[in-house]
């Protein structure tokens, strides 16, 4: 009986097993039909893209919205793998005292060797001699379009007085400017617009003064056309945290700088106007003074990654920048990417120029002669 009983358990035992695999085997099948219908669902998504010259290479097929699929003008997005720290650099990055800027290997020249070299002498720029020749470096990309800026103003008015005093400032020369005149006047280095070589003020060599009034009131108006912006003004003190600094300036690029300047927007707020046009929602589009059709959308970076999958135009102009807080900007530039040109035609004057020229330079000077109080302030501008 036991004997028996063994028997029937090991058989039973036996049973359970081959029940056990048939179970598994049948799990095994079901499972690799299932993969095998995802990987034939996959590919079709694949081959779907395909139909356009430049695949969108996702690795998520979902980040591609259905609607850019159908899309009349047939904008097809590929995928772009941009390095996530590349959010910290840019010509839109917002610096400011909550966002610190993490740069470093900026490619600086000197504006006096620039000058020197194109034979420039309407203009110069104040290298300090208590320090180093550093205050005469800006970047490379800035030099040209701050110079067609000087020239068409100098062409306009014949004014040789203009200044660059200070543009990019190393850490340590800000930490020296800290020491120097304290947390009211400058800015705690890893703090200052001046670290990224994107900022410059302006002064002239007769009082040392530059209010943007007068023949100088030009240069405010019109920087947006040449891709810079007035980076403090006293309207929006109360979202920069800076007084008003109309001699310091900021390139974002003619888009930007175009947007911001007719819809008065600060770089704080313009900054957080572009989150709300996201690559899947609706895009920011507009027109420059020049015509000039324009696509801002934003991404925000995965900041948990060491790549953030940036998706842009196949085929189109565009730019990225990094916000320096938490994503990208990408401008497609449906007429080409600008770069600064002469506005000003020495000959034949613009419109600006007849409407400008009427103020007499007389008038000028004796403005800036009255206002001896503040011969100081552009030297104490260390934001
Ligand atoms: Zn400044």
């Amino acid at each position: 009986m036991a004997k028996k009983k063994n028997i029937s358990k090991a058989k039973s035992i036996q049973r359970t097993k081959r029940f056990t695999e048939l179970v598994i085997c049948a799990g095994i099948i079901g499972v690799s039909g299932f993969l095998i219908h995802g990987a034939m669902k996959r590919s079709e998504t694949i081959e779907r893209a395909d139909n356009g010259s430049n695949i969108i290479e996702v690795t998520e097929p979902t980040t591609i919205p259905p609607e850019e699929v159908t899309d009349p003008n047939k904008v097809i997005y590929e995928s772009l793998m941009v390095n996530t720290k590349d959010k910290y650099r840019g010509e839109l990055i917002l610096v400011n005292e909550d966002h610190q800027y993490f740069g470093g290997d900026e490619n600086l020249v000197s504006i006096i060797e620039k000058n020197n070299i194109n034979g420039i002498s309407f203009f110069s720029a104040l290298a300090d001699p208590n320090t180093s020749e550093e205050d005469d470096l800006i970047l490379d990309t800035v030099y040209d379009p701050m110079e067609i800026f000087i020239e068409d103003y100098y062409n306009l008015y014949y004014d040789g007085t203009l200044i660059i005093y200070g543009a990019y400032r190393s850490t340590e020369r800000q930490q020296e400017i800290l020491d120097e005149k304290g947390s009211e006047i400058a800015a705690k280095p890893g703090y200052s617009e001046h670290e990224t070589g994107y900022a410059f003020d302006f002064s002239e060599t007769v009082n040392y003064d530059y209010q943007g009034t007068g023949d100088h009131a030009w240069l405010n108006e019109n920087c947006y056309k040449y891709g810079f912006i007035v980076r403090y003004t006293e309207e929006k003190t109360d979202i920069t945290k800076i007084a008003s600094e109309p001699w310091h300036f900021r390139y974002v690029g003619i888009p930007h700088a175009y947007y911001m300047t007719k819809n008065n927007l600060c770089l704080e707020e313009y900054t957080d106007f572009l989150k709300k046009y996201t690559y899947e929602g609706e895009h920011l589009e507009f027109t420059d003074h020049d015509n000039r059709k324009y696509e801002v959308y934003y991404v925000p970076s995965d900041d948990g990654a060491e790549k953030t999958s940036v998706p842009v135009p196949s085929g189109k102009d565009y730019t990225i920048s990094g916000n320096n807080i938490d994503g990208f900007i990408i401008t497609v530039c449906h007429d080409g990417i600008p770069e600064a040109e002469h506005l000003v035609n020495t000959d034949e004057p613009d419109e600006d120029t007849t409407e400008d020229s009427s103020e007499d330079a007389s008038e000028d000077s004796s403005e800036d002669s009255t206002d001896s109080t503040s011969e100081d302030s552009s030297e104490d501008a260390e934001i």
